[in-house]
């Protein structure tokens, strides 16, 4: 089978590997319909994220039809349609045991497609704790939206808006801005995004929830949403990790910023007003107690229209013209900010189009 391996920054290969088998009684093994591309792996790819492991196959948002199962399975059944958890936690260890599984200290790094095999290839293998049955009515498109959808509904859970009123901010229109858009929504809040490129402005607004919309800026958002030029920031949820230094004196008193970028960036922020203004700074990773269930649920249940956020679906041979399109050339070696109407792209493996 294909896997699309991290080699090193800017060295990422597309291999022939030994096609993946059952080797354990509660084993799953997968073939892999889609799989998202991820902030993490452009990240990764670019060498701005360093933490992936050098000859591990990437890509960890994936769906797909089981192939194979261990003897001791139950519940599960070759050629059902499921969707993958890829963060590996152990049940047992002191983070697992007090509500933190996203920092289970008995997996060895982050999670599969960071520091194991991946699914970006045409086969993933995992135990049948970690694979969610998909329902007939829902894509496997849809379906491999599931995973960036659970880190977003985990941090939604951290975030403390005073009042469904707030003023919330969603700032990058990217796939988790707009996750975030539409969980936050469900919850009663009406974000408002900010994107600067046009295209992806375009994309994302006809794919927003009611009362929600999208600005080029943050000074139009406010002025033309609000009407005033100073409207208060109550909640800031900042995808691109970089705001946090310019927008923390501005944030309104008992306001909430959330930081869930994977880039590096030293922000400098004044704890008097941290304390004085009862402000809040949080990030959040991965998925946490049941909100992977509760993201495939959220798309099953229509709420969340997850296929719509889908701008691209590649074949694997073709995964460079996917990062491409979300700002990262692997050829140029240029990583910037996407200006292409993208959001989730979707990689392919089997070449499937369902
Ligand atoms: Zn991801
Ligand atoms: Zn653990």
């Amino acid at each position: 089978m294909k896997a699309l391996k991290y080699r090193g920054a800017w060295d990422v290969t597309l291999d022939e590997v030994p096609d993946l088998h059952v080797t354990g009684d509660d084993d799953v093994v997968v073939e892999i319909a889609y799989c998202g591309i991820c902030g993490t792996d452009l990240g990764i790819a670019s060498g701005a994220y360093p933490v992936a492991v050098p000859g591990t196959t990437l890509g960890h948002e994936a769906s797909g039809i089981v192939a194979e199962i261990g003897d001791a399975v139950t519940g599960l059944a070759v050629g059902d349609r499921v969707v993958i958890n890829p963060t590996p936690y152990c049940g047992r260890c002191r983070m697992c045991r007090t509500q933190r599984i996203n920092h289970c200290v008995n997996k060895h790094g982050t999670e599969s497609g960071v520091s194991y095999d991946g699914a970006y290839a045409g086969r993933f293998r995992t135990t049948s704790g970690f694979i969610h049955p998909v329902p007939d009515h829902v894509s496997l498109r849809a379906a491999a939206l599931t995973e960036p959808l659970s880190c977003v509904v985990a941090g939604a859970r951290k975030l403390q808006p005073p009042g469904l009123t707030a003023h919330t901010f969603v700032i990058g229109a990217g796939p988790l801005g707009l996750l975030y858009t539409w969980v936050l929504s469900l919850r009663g809040l009406t974000p408002v995004v900010v994107e600067h490129s046009p295209a992806r402005l375009a994309f994302a607004r006809d794919r927003l929830p009611v009362g929600s919309a999208v600005y080029g800026s943050l000074a139009e958002a406010r002025a033309k949403h609000f009407g005033d030029p100073d409207a208060p920031l109550d909640v800031v949820v900042d995808t691109t990790s970089h705001l946090l230094e310019e927008l923390f004196p501005q944030m309104a008193h008992g306001g909430t910023y959330m930081s869930i970028g994977l880039k590096e960036k030293v922000a400098a922020i004044d704890t008097m007003l941290l304390a004085d203004r009862s402000l809040s700074v949080i990030g959040s990773i991965d998925s946490l107690h049941g909100s992977f269930v509760e993201a495939l649920h959220l798309i099953t249940s229509g709420r969340v229209p997850a296929e719509r956020l889908v701008s691209h679906v590649v074949p694997l041979e073709d995964y460079r013209t996917g990062f491409a399109a979300l700002g990262c050339d692997l050829d140029a070696r240029v990583f910037g900010p996407a200006d292409q109407a993208s959001c989730k792209v979707l990689v392919a493996p089997g070449g499937r189009h369902e």
